[in-house]
C-alpha cells in the first residue's frame, strides 16, 4: 500500500483528509467541513475527488459536500444504519465491512458514543476517527452511552500501535491541559504537552498522532473500565 495523506485545516477547528492511492489515482475526502480549502487542495494536487468517507452526520463534518459535488461527483460512503440523516449515500457501510479506495483496501468500526451511529474508516497504518478518538482526547458522548463510548475507543486502542490517528478536531491543547489534572506524573504526558505547546504555537497542526502515543498519554484511551472511562469523560465536560 502507498499512499499519500493531506491534512486540511477547515472552519474553527476542524480537520478533513484527501487520501490519495498512489498506484491508481483513487482520491478519497474523508468528511466534508467546508469546500473551498478541499477544492483549494485537490487543484494545488492535480487530484480529482472521487470518494468522500462520512465518519457521523453532524453540521461541521457533512455541509461541504453539496459544493463539493459541484466540482466533482465522487461516490459517497456512510454508515448504512445513519443513512436517514446523511447526505444521499451511494455506498453504505456497517461495521466489520471491508470497501476500497482504488488498491487501498479499508474497513468500518463502528465507534458510537458521540453519536449512534458513528464510524472510523481503518487503513493499514492510518485510522479516520471523526469526532471519536481525539490527540489526548475523545468526543463528547451526546447519543450513546458512555459504556458504548468506552467500548467505542477500546476498539480503536487494539490496532496496530503504529497506526497515525487522524481526527476530526485541533482540540489537543485543551485536551493537553485537561490530561494533566488526571495523570500529573505520567512522564510521557508531560513530554507530550510539551511538544503540544511548541506545535499550537507555532500554529502546526497535532493531527495526525500516532496510536502508541496515544496508548501511552490519552487519558481516556487509558481508562481501565467504561466506570473510569465516564468518571473522566464526566470530569471533562466540566473542565
Ligand atoms: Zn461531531
Amino acid at each position: 500500500m502507498s499512499y499519500e495523506i493531506l491534512t486540511i485545516p477547515c472552519l474553527a477547528d476542524n480537520y478533513t483528509f484527501l487520501l490519495h492511492d498512489n498506484a491508481t489515482g483513487t482520491t478519497a475526502l474523508i468528511d466534508a467541513p467546508e469546500a473551498a480549502p478541499v477544492l483549494a487542495a485537490l487543484k494545488a494536487k492535480g487530484w480529482t475527488l472521487d470518494m468522500v468517507l462520512l465518519t457521523h452526520h453532524h453540521w461541521d463534518h457533512v455541509d461541504g459536500l453539496p459544493a463539493l459535488l459541484e466540482h466533482y461527483s465522487p461516490t459517497v460512503v456512510g454508515a448504512a444504519k445513519d443513512a436517514d440523516r446523511l447526505p444521499k449515500l451511494d455506498i453504505t457501510l456497517n461495521e466489520g465491512d471491508e470497501f476500497a479506495v482504488g488498491d487501498l483496501k479499508g474497513r468500518v468500526i463502528d465507534v458510537s458514543g458521540h453519536t449512534i451511529n458513528h464510524i472510523a474508516f481503518a487503513f493499514e497504518g492510518a485510522v479516520f476517527t471523526g469526532d471519536s478518538l481525539f490527540a489526548l482526547g475523545c468526543g463528547r458522548v451526546f447519543e450513546g452511552t458512555m459504556d458504548m463510548m468506552h467500548e467505542s475507543l477500546q476498539k480503536l486502542a487494539v490496532l496496530p500501535p503504529e497506526t497515525m490517528v487522524y481526527s476530526g478536531h485541533e482540540y489537543t491543547l485543551g485536551n493537553a491541559k485537561f490530561s494533566l489534572t488526571v495523570e500529573p506524573d505520567n512522564a510521557a504526558l508531560q513530554v507530550r504537552v510539551k511538544d503540544v505547546e511548541r506545535l499550537r504555537a507555532a500554529g502546526i497542526p497535532t493531527v495526525p498522532s500516532l496510536l502508541s502515543l496515544e496508548l501511552a498519554t490519552n487519558p481516556f484511551l487509558r481508562a481501565k473500565d467504561a466506570a473510569e472511562f465516564a468518571k473522566i469523560r464526566t470530569a471533562k465536560d466540566n473542565f
